[in-house]
């Protein structure tokens, strides 16, 4: 999106649903980007033995790879979302393969995904929002990160979670990196550790439920949400699975 008079449309046109204003002490605590065979199934027991629901943003490609997570994820009572079949970037990207990517992560976590879509990397633009709504999704964003993709000890996730989570919250978290800057980034288990900290506090003030069941608990708030990202950041990243991602965003020009 080039013509600023159409940027300046894109950045007050696209507003997707970053929160809930509720008067109940509840949040949603979504993780993206698995399933992962090491860290998904962990987190699976540490939500089970907290009793607590999540949404799971999932990447189509992991979800055909691991189905028997899937299932499981599903039959413990959470939430699936659509966060692409393979984690581009979607202003990079055509609009033919927009809809590819989100019918491709579709189909691989039916029949029990539900539509709520996650841009990737939250990168969105105009044309990618129309899409996913064209497609029958919401688009589901956040309003607290808790910064899980960097290396942070659990003391610092669980302060971050801490201080700043309030009623209605929709949180960001990964029970994997599709994507990251640095390998090391990908362990999961400063995540865990802090996230199982959380849970086993009987005085936490907050008690977390999927993104659905926030939706019906309150008004969601949708605010503007057009975030392109940046072209030489993406060819810093690494594919935690084999290529490197450059191959996808080193287009010319
Ligand atoms: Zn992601």
């Amino acid at each position: 999106m080039k013509i600023p008079i159409l940027r300046k449309f894109s950045k007050t046109a696209i507003r997707t649903i970053t929160h809930v204003v509720t008067p109940k002490p509840v949040a949603a605590l979504t993780f993206d980007d698995g399933p992962h065979p090491e860290y998904t199934p962990p987190l699976l027991d540490l939500l089970e033995k907290h009793q607590v629901r999540a949404t799971f943003f999932v990447v189509g490609k992991m979800a055909q790879q691991y189905p028997e997570i899937i299932q499981r994820i599903a039959k413990s009572g959470h939430v699936i979302g659509n966060h692409s079949w393979d984690h581009p970037s979607f202003p990079h990207i055509t609009s033919r393969e927009r809809f590819t990517q989100i019918l491709a992560c579709t189909r691989a976590v039916a029949p029990y995904g539900v539509r709520l879509f996650r841009p990737p990397y939250g990168h969105l633009n105009l044309t990618s929002h129309y899409i996913a709504l064209l497609l029958g999704y919401q688009v589901i964003t956040w309003n607290l990160v808790v910064m899980d993709w960097l290396d942070y000890k659990p003391d610092r996730l669980v302060a971050r979670l801490e201080n700043k989570i309030t009623p209605g919250d929709i949180v960001l978290l990964h029970d994997a990196l599709y994507y990251t800057e640095k390998v090391q980034y990908a362990d999961r288990k400063p995540m865990l550790q802090a996230l199982d900290r959380i849970l086993s506090r009987s005085d936490f003030p907050i008690s977390f439920v999927t993104v659905p069941e926030l939706l019906s608990l309150g008004k969601p708030i949708r605010r503007s949400w057009y975030q392109t990202g940046d072209i030489n950041w993406l060819n810093t990243l690494q594919e935690l699975d084999d290529s490197r991602i450059a191959r996808r965003y080193n287009l010319p020009g």
